[in-house]
């Protein structure tokens, strides 16, 4: 069934606006009188020192975080101990694991000073586990001896049952059952509950068919305790969009209405026949447009009419939240129904800094400092408070000022309730309770097993020890009570000081060296809908394509070296100048550029935004390096009466031979630093691409580069061969295979005239090592990206998953499961993840070892493909390693399983393959993962994140063996390689004696 039709528009509102005019209304609202201020003063203060005094033998988080605060070693280690140890299987990497831990903090001089229950287990579970270990013993032979002395077991026993205190700290129960047992209410001032399903967002139909069914039964179960009592002082049910579908992002905005909308409203009608509270809890910011499509389309559905208990979460933090309040508020009035909503802060306020800075944003979409976000926090109550009783205001914060603040502006009238999270805010709500009786709190308490919590316990880490956090600065007895009180608005003082001083706008990352490239964040419908309308408009008309002859090809090189002496001699300043005009004009063609990458290289949408992103960093990166290397010279030191300078300059005509698989930022990458250097160039990119190569020339060549400089020549292997054989050529440069890598450097050798440099960046038999620290749901999303995207035709990808055996058939499951979710067709449509493989022969060839592996090994997956060139992802179980004995060019993932103690059986394979270009690995354990890389020669390691998509001059590319020469693209060193350096020594003494060494007198 279709879903209802939203009622309204869909919500728009600017994604990342600018900070310093959002603080001028902010902060032009926020003043209150006088009177209002004291009485808030009083208040916060008292509830402040309740919070200090209180030592209930419980122990709230706060006590916790005084022993082990974030900012120390220990609290750290306690943190990474929590979030992975609960989910090791393994007797032995758990108590590798823990050792790696424990090692790294101070516990056996951490006497305890608190008497709270929670913080003498937790001390005394690490304090005893680290006495048992002696400093200076190596982590492999202390877990040998502490074996033998009993020691291990002991350690992990007690480790792990302070973790079970966390967590049941944390989480009102490991079943619905047992949290609503511990739920009834026994105190004078009982709460009300909002009960929330632990767990990672769904990556597979599997999952997100188990959440949906965990919700439901929940809700049954939360009915049928629910008491007579009307809304809103009921229970309630928290739910994640993400986790009631496997695929729950922007660009796949039309499935997730189909699929996602019926089940939010299936829910909905399940808790409204109980007359529950239903909120949909806030997440990621490039989530909310789509989010509240989702929520007006189910909220509309006429089956949810007359229930007041329909509501959602917003977050503060986001500079959005006064619009999505509005939105959220129309929609209430347009079908005449009641709303509860809860206003957050906002939970992931470092996740969406990165994502910013990664995509390059203009913006960010949440405020960067806390006291921005607590000011944008009381509007938004103001607002919601001024909507009563339409919207029914509910304040989920842990800080007494902000509650006092709140307490102030909603009067007497009530229509309101706090909320807090099960294990924080006791004491706060406690002393409440009993000052104010008539004031309604509410407890959001996560229900799951422990294996399900440890993601919701790193962020209420995160959130408590964070230093700007009120709980982490009010457990904090040296922090005095006056600076709790300070208003956010005294904090910021004026408007011009809302930004953070130490995080620059997304565009300034790399500054003062370079601006970072322009991204588009897909989660903004209008920027999406913007650059799809204009890559429709940047088709260029089609144009065939002329291959050279090899007498043109002969004059391409001959007209080169007349070209050479005029652009080597331009200053560097100057060279560099043309390199940005020409990343500018990417820039503003970025939509052409997409538009060709789709149609001539079959590229996805983020594909071909992230490969238009790289050009234009190759640009400004080798510009800025150039300017440094190739400007006056270094110095160098000498006698006196006499100077000597080192100077780099270009060797002459340098050929430039690139790869259809990423015929724009390789191509570009190649010919800009060759020129950069003071080269002319002789540039051959791959015959399946040739039109985005010839653009780019064409772009270069606008921005100023001499057409004498740069010079195309378009053809296959042969006419690559012409070229490389050439005798005038002072350099080749090279990405593509090891088989024509061996090639080109056997054809130089074989010249006679002056040994010319190869520059040659090949393939890899890629492999990422998967021990049982490792978090399932974040193995699955980087295993997918690696693996699969780009169709599996990037040099960087994943060909060969070591997965540790204790955890691998739940990975394999959820690796699949993820990648059955992927969507493979037309490039151009932005809901695609997988495009076509390059052409019919790359087909052909893939399918040929997919057959191949049908026969000889496991096959945990299998996709379909559409007609055409797609290959569909395909997951196989090898026995050995050795059985890949190629790099397989495609979607194709190869799985091998391992014993926990066979891992050096694992870094011999990688090595056996004599190749080294990329590696992933995911572990918890820093010892594993520092012993991997010291010991593995791979160009580029990627540690518990995916194995792509390296960034120009952050991480600089390329490998080691039979992965290429070096040095590596994007980096430092890349230029130097496509120079020669010459030294010029001049006597300045030689006319006239050495005046400046007697001028110096005595
Ligand atoms: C009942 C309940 C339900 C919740 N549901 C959700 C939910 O659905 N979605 C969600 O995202 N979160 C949710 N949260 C988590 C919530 O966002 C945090 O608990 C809350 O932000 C902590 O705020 P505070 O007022 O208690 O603490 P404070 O210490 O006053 O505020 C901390 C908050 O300030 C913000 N902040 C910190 N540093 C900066 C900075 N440099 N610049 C800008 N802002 C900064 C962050 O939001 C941080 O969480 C929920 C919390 C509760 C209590």
């Amino acid at each position: 069934m279709p879903p209802h039709p939203s009622p309204l528009p869909p919500f728009s509102a600017p994604y990342a606006p600018d900070d310093v005019a959002m603080a001028e209304k902010l902060l032009a609202a926020a003043r209150l009188s006088d009177a209002q201020e004291g009485r808030i003063d009083r208040i916060a203060r008292r509830l402040i020192e309740a919070i200090r005094s209180n030592d209930d033998p419980l122990g709230g988080v706060e006590d916790m975080l005084r022993e082990f605060a974030l900012s120390t070693k220990e609290g750290l280690a306690l943190m990474v101990l929590a979030e992975a140890l609960l989910r090791v299987p393994d007797a032995r990497t758990a108590d590798q694991f823990i050792e790696d831990k424990l090692a790294q903090g101070d516990f056996v001089h951490h006497e305890t000073k608190s008497t709270a229950f929670l913080v003498n287990a937790s001390a005394w579970a690490l304090g005893v586990s680290a006495r048992v270990i002696q400093p200076g013993e190596t982590p492999q032979g202390t877990i040998g001896r502490l074996t033998k002395r009993l020691g291990a077991p002991a350690v992990r026993a007690a480790t792990r049952q302070a973790m079970r205190l966390m967590g049941s700290h944390f989480v009102l129960g490991e079943t619905i059952e047992a949290a609503l047992e511990r739920a009834r209410p026994r105190a004078e001032h009982p709460s009300r509950y909002s009960f929330d399903m632990l767990g990672e967002g769904a990556r597979t139909a599997e999952d997100a068919q188990r959440y949906f069914n965990a919700y439901a039964y929940a809700i049954e179960a939360i009915g049928h305790a629910a008491g007579n009592s009307p809304l809103p002082d009921r229970p309630g049910i928290s739910v994640k969009l993400s986790a009631l579908h496997p695929r729950f992002e922007a660009v796949s905005r039309e499935r997730v209405m189909n699929e996602l909308v019926p089940r939010l409203v299936d829910l909905a009608k399940r808790a409204k026949a109980f007359d529950l509270n239903f909120t949909v809890d806030a997440e990621e910011a490039d989530r909310l447009e789509l989010s509240l499509d989702v929520i007006a389309a189910a909220f509309a559905d006429p089956s949810l009419a007359g229930w007041n208990g329909f509501g959602l979460a917003i977050q503060a933090y986001q500079k959005r939240a006064g619009e999505v309040i509005d939105y959220v508020d129309g929609l209430a009035r347009k079908l005449d129904r009641r709303m509860m909503l809860r206003l957050v802060k906002g939970a992931y306020w470092d996740t969406e800094i990165k994502r910013a800075q990664e995509r390059g944003l203009d913006g960010y979409p949440v405020f960067c400092r806390k006291a921005m976000t607590d000011l944008n926090y009381v509007a938004c109550a103001q607002k919601l408070l001024a909507l009563r009783p339409r919207v029914f205001p509910q304040f989920a914060t842990h800080n007494a000022l902000t509650v006092a603040t709140i307490l102030e502006l909603a009067g007497s009238s009530g229509g309101y309730e706090f909320q807090r999270l099960h294990g924080m805010g006791e004491a706060l709500y406690a002393q409440l309770s009993k000052d104010r009786p008539e004031i309604a709190y509410r407890t959001y308490a996560p229900v799951g097993s422990h294996r399900d919590l440890l993601a919701y316990l790193v962020r209420r880490l995160l959130e408590n020890g964070a230093n700007s956090s009120f709980v982490a600065q009010a457990a904090d007895e040296s922090v005095p009570v006056e600076a709790l009180l300070r208003r956010p608005a005294d904090i910021i003082g004026a408007a011009n000081r809302a930004c953070h001083p130490d995080i620059p706008p997304p565009a300034d990352l790399y500054r003062p060296f370079r601006k970072n490239s322009r991204g588009t964040e897909f989660g903004e419908r209008a920027a999406l809908d913007r650059l799809v309308g204009d890559i429709a408009a940047g088709q260029l008309p089609a144009r065939k394509t002329v291959m050279a002859t090899p007498a043109q090809a002969e004059a391409a090189i001959a007209a080169a070296r007349a070209g050479f002496r005029h652009w080597s001699a331009t200053p560097a300043a100057r060279r560099a100048e043309i390199l940005e005009r020409a990343a500018d004009r990417l820039e503003q063609r970025q939509a052409q550029f997409i538009a060709l990458l789709q149609s001539e290289g079959g590229k996805t949408l983020d594909d071909s935004i992230s490969e238009v992103r790289e050009a234009i960093d190759f640009c400004r990166y080798y510009a800025m390096q150039g300017r440094k290397l190739f400007g006056d010279g270094e110095e160098m030191p000498g006698p006196t009466g006499e100077s000597n300078t080192l100077r780099l300059r270009g060797r002459g005509v340098f050929v430039a031979i690139s790869p259809w698989n990423f015929p724009l930022a390789i191509f570009t990458g190649q010919v800009t630093a060759a020129l950069m250097a003071g080269n002319a160039v002789v540039a051959k990119p791959a015959e399946q691409t040739p039109l985005i190569a010839a653009e780019t020339v064409k772009l270069l060549h606008e921005a100023g580069v001499p057409a004498a400089a740069l010079h195309l020549v378009q053809g296959d292997g042969k006419i690559g061969a012409d070229l490389v054989a050439h005798p005038d050529i002072a350099g080749v440069v090279f990405t593509g295979s090891t088989e024509v890598a061996r090639l080109i450097n056997r054809t130089l050798a074989a010249k006679d005239g002056p040994i010319v440099p190869l520059i040659a960046e090949t393939g890899g038999i890629n492999a990422m090592i998967v021990d049982a620290t490792a978090l399932p749901e974040q193995v699955a999303d980087d295993v997918v990206t690696s693996a699969f995207r780009s169709a599996g035709q990037r040099c960087s990808a994943l060909r060969l998953l070591f997965l540790q055996d204790d955890v691998a058939d739940r990975m394999i499951e959820m690796i699949a499961g993820a990648a059955r979710e992927l969507k493979l067709g037309d490039p151009a449509d932005p809901a695609t993840h997988i495009g076509p493989v390059i052409d019919a022969e790359a087909k052909e060839k893939l399918e040929a070892h997919v057959a191949r592996m049908k026969q000889e090994a496991r096959v945990h997956f299998a996709g379909i493909a559409p007609s055409g060139n797609f290959v569909a992802p395909h997951i196989f179980e090898l026995r050995d390693a050795s059985e890949l004995r190629e790099e397989v060019f495609g979607p194709i993932l190869h799985v091998v399983r391992y014993p926990a103690e066979a891992l050096e059986n694992v870094l011999r394979s990688i090595e056996r393959t004599g190749y080294g270009l990329t590696l992933g690995i995911h572990s918890r354990i820093d010892d594993t993962v520092d012993d991997i890389v010291a010991r593995l020669k791979v160009g580029n390691i990627y540690v518990n994140r995916n194995m792509i998509g390296a960034v120009v001059g952050v991480q600089p590319f390329g490998g080691f063996g039979l992965s290429g020469t070096g040095p590596k693209a994007g980096g430092p060193h890349y230029l130097v390689r496509f120079a020669t350096e010459q030294t010029v020594t001049v006597n300045t003494a030689a006319a006239g004696g050495n005046a400046a060494l007697l001028a110096g007198g005595e």
